[in-house]
């Protein structure tokens, strides 16, 4: 499969499949799942998809770990 990230403006997003932004799953676009929304330095609206609350969380722990600069 050949996934493409376009940066900047994406105004429409791939209705197909979402894979969870902290383990790499696949997720059900029909069920819920938790999603966290995120505007980087630059002004660009992120949507960070996850699998569960706890991939979320682990993933929200890395990322404010992360951008300590
Ligand atoms: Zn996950």
């Amino acid at each position: 499969m050949d996934r493409q990230r376009m940066d900047g403006n994406s105004s429409d997003f791939p209705d197909d499949e979402q894979v969870c932004a902290n383990c790499g799953d696949s997720i059900e676009i029909g069920s819920w799942h938790p999603v966290l929304a995120e505007t980087d330095a630059s002004g660009v609206f992120h949507l960070h998809p996850f699998c569960s609350p706890y991939c979320r969380d682990v993933w929200h722990r890395t990322q404010t770990t992360q951008n300590q600069e």
